[in-house]
């Protein structure tokens, strides 16, 4: 349903705002976590995916840990309040400034991408009389099978150590006495829908893990990454990705040893599904081509996914029940890729109605900007309305 349940509370707002369900991030939370915990799992929440504020302390208080990418996320998540043993740090480019502030927070883990970086992390702990906890990022070559600019997990990207790299780098752990190896960690990319993907991943996570065996090294957390996919065509269908369905494959598929913890690490599939970006019809204008297209307040630098990635957002117009109607739906930015849909049907939309961009909870506010000086899209809580009329 997604804003149009609030529609009365919703119109007087000035726009555009992303809306949040709360009752629907809170039952998503609660699934996940379930699901999770019949086979021990524990789940870090990344934090990328939608850092306002009420999403994070909501997602901390159902327990979950935290999977962050640069020292700000580091930061954001102890300052929320997620407990210090619970934080993951990832990403290929870790400066020695960040490296610095995780180690004295004393965070669960690095997860270590290079060989290179495992030297800084080396130096840094060294110099600050302390030992590191690193979960080696290995590059399993998996193809996650969506879209490029999503994918990590392929051979000839930038994420990861090579598997070609793994002698070398478990050479050099002789020499790297600050770092403590507590683990693997994998993840492949994003909006991955196909559960052979993940079978895939587990196959490809057993060879690795028993090469390490073999060579005497034990690993306490194999870390999954995240990936699992929300269904941005028809929200309403799905509106609780299939946790169950999800976690049940890497309990099929991935061999574990006595006492060994398994991780995840999901954005995506924990807060698409809750956010709404909320947006009003400004003008209609008929193309030469005979194309229809709406002017909406919203645009790119509110939710760039569609210029970015392509990516398809369902849209619905909240107010109106006219006869349905092609579109094209675009913003009002100085860009040709500021278009949220191509001939789409809508009911007849005038100036003033409200829309509904649905499935927009992750990485729509997080990668906001403030292109053409233009302001930040507000936000509106399901369970913190104004009061109005219902
Ligand atoms: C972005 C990211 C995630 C989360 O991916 P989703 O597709 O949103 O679940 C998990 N782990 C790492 C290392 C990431 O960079």
């Amino acid at each position: 349903m997604g804003a149009r349940k609030y529609i009365g509370r919703l119109q007087e707002l000035p726009t555009p705002f992303y809306f949040y369900d709360m009752d629907l991030l809170r039952s998503t939370l609660a699934t996940a976590v379930s699901e999770a915990s019949r086979y021990g799992y524990r789940i870090h929440y990344a934090l990328k995916a939608n850092f306002d504020p009420r999403i994070v302390e909501t997602i901390r208080q159902a327990g979950l840990g935290a999977d962050c990418v640069s020292g700000n996320e580091v930061r954001a998540a102890i300052e929320a309040g997620f407990p210090a043993e619970g934080i993951v740090f990832a990403g290929v480019g870790k400066t020695d400034r960040e490296i610095e502030y995780a180690l004295g927070q004393d965070i669960f883990s690095f997860n270590c991408e290079s060989a290179a970086e495992m030297e800084a992390i080396n130096a840094v702990a060294e110099r600050m009389g302390r030992r590191a906890r690193v979960a080696l990022r290995i590059n399993p070559d998996v193809d996650p099978m969506t879209h490029r600019y999503i994918s990590t997990g392929k051979a000839d990207n930038k994420f990861g150590i090579s598997y070609t790299e793994i002698d070398r780098v478990i050479a050099s752990l002789k020499r790297l006495s600050h770092l403590e190896i507590v683990g693997l960690h994998f993840h492949v990319g994003s909006q991955i829908g196909c559960m052979e993907v993940f079978e895939h991943l587990c196959e490809r996570v057993n060879a690795i893990r028993s090469w390490f065996r073999e060579r005497g090294i034990v690993l306490r957390h194999l870390n999954m990454g995240g990936g699992l996919a929300v269904d941005y065509e028809n929200p309403d269908r799905e509106p609780i990705p299939d946790f169950a369905a999800y976690f049940a494959v890497f309990n099929r598929r991935l061999e574990t040893e006595p006492g060994q913890t398994v991780h995840f690490e999901l954005g995506r599939s924990l807060v698409g599904q809750c956010g709404d970006l909320v947006t009003r019809a400004l003008y209609g204008k008929t193309t030469a081509a005979r194309t229809q297209v709406v002017i909406v307040d919203a645009g790119m630098t509110d939710l760039i996914r569609p210029a970015l990635y392509g990516a398809r957002h369902r849209i619905e117009n909240l107010t109106s029940s006219g006869k349905p109607r092609t579109y094209t739906v675009v913003g009002p930015i100085c860009e040709s890729s500021d278009t949220f849909a191509t001939g789409i049907e809508l009911p007849e939309t005038s100036r003033g109605d409200l829309l509904a961009i649905r499935t927009a909870g992750a990485y729509g506010m997080a990668m906001a900007s403030r292109y053409n000086l233009r302001d930040l899209p507000g936000a509106v809580y399901s369970d913190a309305l104004p009061t109005g009329r219902q």
